[in-house]
């Protein structure tokens, strides 16, 4: 039986965990912190309200997301977004504007200048890039739809989807359908209407605009939280990994004699020793990599990968009364562009989404995000500070006259990883390292995606290419 360690226990580690244990592994999962779930983390007040500390969605991008949900018998506690929650706000020149659904809707929107609009309508007859160069978002959108659409539609979606920069960030690494539509189509606009980017046979992926989004019935820490409880005590927490070395030999139930090579995981506790495994996963954090002593040879390799930027983001859900917002609240929340000042990257209306974020129907809660890489001296301010800059764009945006009711705030001072231009010296050292060290495999939200998503999707690939490889 392969023994394999996994460093990580977030949703990477987790689903690799239980993807590899059904496949006959041995697994053993080390989490630093003394719960799973990394970046999924929900708490829930006595008084009725709840807040989640990261993502606060998943899309059903893929048949396997439906397929991890229902080998956890989660099904029935799965709930999808509310039909009233489909339509989303951009603000343009202080307002709430609706994002249009439809062709004839993007003609008419005041999201749009007439000029903007023609542009669009030109997309089409533009040629595509000749060189191979690995051009920004900005440069793409600017090239392709003109600087109105980059100012607006697309640097609020960056800064709600990355908090990031739409001029540091790679159209190929961070938006690659974006790349491949033009590739394949010669043009945004033909390719949607064709249909969208061609997926390889066999691919269970759901396309965007038919993907449903979920969460559970007491937030997304149920998925992380039922993965753990099916691993029990092949979990363990509070066992930050601080070393790697390598041995020679089998492990002790190593059955797997071909290769000579094993891996030994040192945890920061004395009364933990050393134990080896035939494979090594690591799933945390690409800055995580910095706090483990590697063997050598790997270490040329990791640090790199290291320096990929996360800039800190911060996270406040508060709840108010629902007869002191104006506004219907009737979408999935609000995107801010740059260009229109705000200290806030956008807002979520939590409770349109699931009602059960609020204690009751007089109650609602919005998630609202700031900092990114667009604001980042933000997280250094205090946070009764963030709150009265949060408070005071509600006021203005959605017609906000009351106090909040409650408020959870949390700071990730490296929040989500930034797939800006030169992306790919990351991606060629990470391919290195597996290479030249059999065994040893890299996972994470920093390699395959960012989103969690995509995560569970790498995750089942990872877990077939590791069972091909090393049964
Ligand atoms: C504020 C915020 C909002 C987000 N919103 C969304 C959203 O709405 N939808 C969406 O799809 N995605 C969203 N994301 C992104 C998504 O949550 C993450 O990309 C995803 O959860 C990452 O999972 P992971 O397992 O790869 O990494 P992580 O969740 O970071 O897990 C890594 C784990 O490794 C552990 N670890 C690190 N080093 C060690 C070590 N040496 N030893 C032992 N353990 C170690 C850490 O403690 C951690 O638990 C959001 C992220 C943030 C921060």
């Amino acid at each position: 039986m392969t023994r394999t360690a996994i460093i990580g226990g977030g949703i990477s580690g987790l689903t690799l965990a239980l993807l590899l244990r059904d496949k006959g592994h041995s697994v053993r999962v080390f989490e630093a912190s003394d719960q799973p779930g990394g970046a999924i983390r929900t708490t829930r007040s006595p008084d009725g309200w709840m807040a989640e500390w990261g993502p606060n969605t998943i899309i059903e991008s893929s048949g396997r997301i439906k397929r991890l949900v229902s080998m956890l018998d989660l099904e029935e506690r799965r709930r999808y977004t509310d039909h009233a929650a489909k339509k989303r706000y951009i603000v343009r020149d202080g307002r709430m504007v609706a994002v249009p659904g439809s062709a004839g809707g993007l003609l008419s929107t005041p999201l749009l200048s007439t000029s903007a609009k023609l542009s669009i309508l030109r997309e089409p007859f533009r040629r595509r890039s000749r060189n191979d160069h690995d051009e920004t978002l900005a440069d793409f959108v600017r090239r392709r739809l003109g600087d109105e659409f980059l100012k607006w539609p697309i640097d609020a979606l960056v800064g709600g989807i990355y908090a990031g920069d739409p001029e540091r960030l790679s159209v190929r690494h961070a938006f690659p359908r974006l790349a491949l539509l033009e590739e394949q189509h010669g043009s945004l606009i033909l390719g949607q209407i064709k249909g969208g980017v061609r997926r390889p046979p066999g691919s269970e992926e759901i396309p965007r605009n038919k993907a449903e989004i979920f969460s559970f019935d007491e937030g997304l820490q149920v998925l992380p939280d039922t993965i753990s409880s099916r691993l029990g005590d092949a979990v363990s927490f509070q066992s930050p990994v601080k070393k790697i070395t390598t041995v020679n030999g089998n492990t002790a139930t190593g059955e797997t004699a071909d290769r000579s090579q094993r891996w030994r995981v040192h945890v920061n506790d004395p009364l933990e020793p050393p134990q080896d495994f035939d494979v090594l996963i690591y799933a945390g954090t690409s800055y995580g990599l910095s706090g483990i002593d590697f063997p050598e040879t790997l270490v040329p390799l990791l640090t790199p990968v290291t320096e990929i930027p996360h800039p800190p983001v911060i996270s406040f859900t508060m709840g108010f009364r629902r007869s002191d917002i104006a506004h219907p609240l009737d979408g999935f929340g609000m995107l801010i562009p740059g260009i229109e000042g705000f200290p806030i990257l956008g807002t979520l209306f939590t409770s349109t989404l699931f009602p059960n974020r609020a204690p009751d129907d007089g109650h609602v809660t919005l998630t609202t995000y700031m900092g990114g890489s667009r604001q980042p001296e933000i997280a250094g301010m205090l946070e009764e500070e963030q709150a009265a800059m949060v408070v005071s764009s509600l006021r203005k945006l959605l017609g906000l006259s009351g106090e909040p009711r409650f408020r959870h705030r949390i700071l990730w001072s490296r929040a989500i990883p930034q797939y800006e231009t030169g992306f790919i010296r990351y991606l060629t050292v990470m391919d290195r390292a597996e290479q030249e060290h059999p065994g040893f495999y890299l996972a994470g939200n920093y390699r395959t995606g960012i989103s969690v998503g995509d995560t569970i999707n790498a995750a089942f690939d990872l877990a077939e290419r590791i069972h091909q490889e090393e049964s």
